[in-house]
């Protein structure tokens, strides 16, 4: 028996899928040696650190002497090679973690520079580089912004970044592709880009965003140099487990800033209460690197079996990953939204629902999307979105079992077959 007679898939599709898995076999022993050690480095940071069982006892009030909490965090600092780490629930999102973060260490004539392009859409508002005046951004209290746009080939403009940090306090680096076809950045990349900035500024506090980035390679970018990091917890670091959350990783002294900001000043980390997240929030992080593995090998097996479609994607399944996101280019809206039915499709969650393309706000041209996770928003689950418009490429993540992921991508394939875009 096989699994391809309960989702009736085409024989030729099966066979093609069986093929890109075999060609995949390098990409994959690669993608779980990194997640042993990762792995290992987590098993460690538990046991060095006394995870017990009173660590999931939620607090409630003040959540004064909540022992999860402040060994949560001395586990994440381990894992991420940081001084200390502030991991809370009560970051609603990536974004808002970014946030905390940005204005718990600039000050009013400050300067950030971003020198990897133009940063994650939902950060423009925050900077103010897009907004209305008086909001409350950054550039509202007095911050300066500046930019360092990427090379043509989406590389580092590595001399303009020594110039650029000139006086910043900042050095911002975005490591993912986010939604643009550039590739995301590993951490060997970051660590030339942390060189670069240290040449013109030996001052500057390097930040990362690092959403979808961890555990996807065997050193974070607070290994290479980053000041510190900052990540969302419906992403890779909570392993599909954690409901919400995010963090925030790096120099002590920053982080108690950052502290500041998301509670206030003089109290930051040492109140808080976690109701009862803790448990989910270990697990989770217990989970991650495996999680992200499957992942990653969902992004390998997708890029080979679309590619023998003659279809461009990006990374191709041996290059070296920087996060978990997989660029599809299926020229035109038929094949995107085709693509996007078969996705949801195959989730666990919401499959009967049928994803249409729609003028989302903040976008100049319409977007489709499909996702159907236990929680909601999490794209370390599978998902997949596509603006329509060119290059009408798909972005495409996550995936927290092998299995599912490519079941999910099958049926995608399968969609456009049934739908006549594709003859195989
Ligand atoms: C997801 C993401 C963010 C934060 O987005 P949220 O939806 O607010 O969690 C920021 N930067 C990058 C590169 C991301 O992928």
């Amino acid at each position: 028996m096989n699994f391809g007679n309960i989702y009736n898939f085409n024989t030729k599709l099966m066979a093609l899928a069986e093929q890109a898995e075999k060609n995949c076999s390098d990409a994959f022993s690669g993608i779980d040696k990194t997640a042993e050690y990762n792995g290992a480095k987590v098993l460690k940071a538990f046991s060095d650190n006394k995870v017990s069982e009173p660590c999931f006892y939620g607090s409630t009030g003040y959540g004064y002497g909540d022992l999860g909490r402040d060994v949560i965090d001395k586990v994440f600092a381990q894992v991420l090679g940081t001084e200390d780490a502030l991991v809370r629930f009560n970051f609603v999102s990536g974004t808002h973690a970014l946030s905390v973060a940005l204005s718990g260490v600039l000050r009013t004539g400050d300067k950030i520079v971003s020198i990897t392009g133009k940063p994650y859409d939902t950060l423009e508002e925050v900077i103010g580089i897009s907004g209305t005046k008086g909001n409350g951004s950054l550039m509202d209290f007095g911050i300066e912004y500046g930019q360092v746009d990427l090379n043509e080939d989406g590389s580092a403009d590595l001399e303009g970044i020594t110039e650029a940090v000139k006086g910043a306090k900042i050095a911002y680096i975005q490591r993912s592709r986010g939604y643009s076809l550039r590739r995301a950045f590993t951490t060997d990349d970051i660590e030339k880009m942390v060189k670069a900035v240290k040449m013109g500024n030996p001052d500057a506090i390097i930040m990362v965003d690092n959403c979808y980035g961890e555990f996807v390679e065997q050193r974070e970018p607070s290994e290479v140099g980053a000041d510190i990091i900052i990540g969302s917890l419906i992403k890779n670091a909570g392993g599909g487990i954690a409901r919400t959350g995010g963090y925030i990783a790096g120099r002590a002294d920053l982080v108690e800033l950052c502290s500041y900001r998301l509670t206030c000043v003089g109290m930051g980390k040492e109140v808080g209460c976690t109701l009862g997240m803790n448990r989910e929030m270990l697990l989770g992080l217990f989970f991650a690197p495996d999680v992200v593995s499957n992942a990653l090998r969902t992004s390998a097996f997708a890029s080979e079996l679309l590619a023998m479609l003659g279809f461009e994607c990006s990374p191709r399944k041996d290059e070296q990953h920087g996060d978990i996101v997989t660029a599809i280019k299926l020229g035109d809206e038929e094949h995107l939204t085709a693509f996007c039915r078969g996705i949801q499709k195959g989730a666990p969650v919401d499959s009967f629902v049928v994803p249409e393309a729609w003028d989302m706000p903040g976008y100049t041209s319409k977007v489709i999307m499909s996702a159907g996770a236990f929680t909601n928003g999490a794209s370390i689950e599978l998902s997949a979105d596509a603006p329509i418009r060119e290059p009408f490429a798909v972005w495409m993540q996550g995936g927290i079992t092998y299995t599912s992921g490519k079941i999910g991508v099958m049926l995608a394939v399968q969609e456009m077959i049934d739908s006549g875009l594709i003859n195989i």
